[in-house]
């Protein structure tokens, strides 16, 4: 036996569930496997106060770049600060988390195939494990219908202190292209400033030099002038429409799925950090640590996850079906307006039946006649929208 346990893929999913794991089983061995030549600085993970437990705001405080208490949403018809704290984790924080644990990651370790019981490196070697997780990130595949959300995001040292106090997690007063467009600020430091360009849109197309110039004009537009240290991309999806239960059909042997490669993610946001959180935690409180007795108790969870993520996904037809690409902004103009401890269970994936409720109560967002044709989800997976 190479290990008790091998994570496919050192991203977000596999990291924290090996964090978790090695605080609740210490004496597992664990052994993570990356294509990458080491840990890069690719990715910010960012996340709401109130999306993780405190256990999870301890664990990751030390690999924290930015901790505030407040954040601020800013429409063509009204601004918002809101109470809730955001914090922002750097992908190298992660993975020195993950080294000062003790944890092994082979890195450069590209995997040609996961098995039940095995890794099959590109290279030939095979590394055998009771229990084989793949968090190898997203794949297409027929159960997911999605929109997209795309962002250019540079980060800048700035010759003079930008000013800003707190998070911006969307300025949507910036012209409307490509579907929902907005800018998101996150000052990590009173001169170092991330800005990035996200749009909700219908196509995954991401024009990068587009992206990064609206970005710069942003900054440039605010005085906020200085040396570029870092740029990242994405193209998240946001899910429309999902059969959870066909994925974990097709998914009954072989590696266990975690992370986006599983679907596991925040259908609006597109974040997957608070629910890798959760996972990563049955994950550690499963014995025996073998990857049958996980897929049994991951599937029930993200089966559970899935019905209760329905009413987002309706959210999102209405969103990217319902309404034209530059009136999108008006539903999330309308959503800011509701009350703060709404809006945080909404980004915690815990929506009562009553916040649901008030959501989609009072003026219509959209007309009925657009929104009726949004409300089946199966006709989608079926290709007949
Ligand atoms: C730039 C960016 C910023 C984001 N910001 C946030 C955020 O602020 N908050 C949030 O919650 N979510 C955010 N997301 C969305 C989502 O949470 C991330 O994409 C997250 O990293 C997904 O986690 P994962 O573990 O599923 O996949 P990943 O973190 O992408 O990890 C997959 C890993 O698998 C490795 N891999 C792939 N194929 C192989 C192979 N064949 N062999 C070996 N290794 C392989 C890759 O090198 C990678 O390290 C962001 C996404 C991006 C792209």
């Amino acid at each position: 036996m190479s290990a008790d346990i091998i994570l496919g893929g050192g991203g977000l999913a596999s990291s924290l569930a090996a964090l978790a794991l090695r605080a609740a089983q210490p004496g597992a061995r664990i052994l993570i496997l990356d294509r990458a030549g080491g840990p890069s600085n690719s990715h910010t993970w960012s996340f709401h106060g109130p999306d993780i437990s405190p256990d999870w705001h301890a664990r990751l405080a030390p690999a924290l770049i930015g901790d505030w208490s407040e954040q601020e949403v800013h429409f063509p018809g009204h601004s918002r600060r809101l109470r809730a704290g955001y914090s922002s984790m750097g992908s190298e924080g992660l993975a020195r988390l993950v080294a000062e644990a003790g944890i092994e990651t082979r890195w450069n370790a590209e995997i040609a195939r996961l098995d039940e019981d095995r890794a099959t490196l590109a290279d030939g070697e095979v590394l055998t494990a009771l229990c084989i997780l793949d968090g190898r990130g997203a794949k297409r595949g027929p159960h997911l219908v999605t929109g997209f959300q795309k962002f250019v995001g540079i980060e800048i040292e700035c010759d003079a202190p930008h000013g800003i106090a707190r998070p911006v997690i969307m300025d949507a007063t910036v012209p409307q292209e490509d579907g929902y467009r907005f800018i998101y600020v996150l000052p990590f430091t009173e001169r170092r400033v991330l800005i990035e360009d996200t749009r909700y849109s219908d196509g995954a197309t991401l024009s990068d030099n587009e992206l990064a110039a609206e970005a710069l004009d942003y900054a440039a537009a605010r005085g906020w002038h200085g040396r570029e240290v870092r740029r990242e991309r994405g193209v998240l999806p946001i899910a429309l429409a999902h059969d959870a239960a066909g994925f974990w059909r097709d998914h009954d042997s072989g590696p266990v799925p975690i992370g986006l490669r599983a679907g596991l993610f925040h259908p609006v946001t597109g974040y997957s950090l608070p629910v890798a959180a959760e996972v990563a935690d049955l994950i550690a409180g499963t014995q025996p640590l073998t990857t049958a007795a996980i897929r049994t108790r991951l599937r029930a969870f993200a089966l559970r996850r899935a019905r209760e993520d329905r009413f987002l996904r309706l959210l999102n037809r209405m969103l990217f079906r319902g309404c034209p690409g530059p009136q999108r902004y008006r539903l999330l103009e309308r959503f800011y307006r509701l009350p703060e401890p709404l809006i945080e269970r909404f980004y915690a994936g815990r929506l009562t039946w009553a916040d649901r409720l008030r959501i989609v109560t009072g003026k219509p967002p959209i007309p009925i006649s657009a929104a009726l044709p949004c409300l089946p989800e199966k006709p989608l997976l079926k290709g007949e929208t």
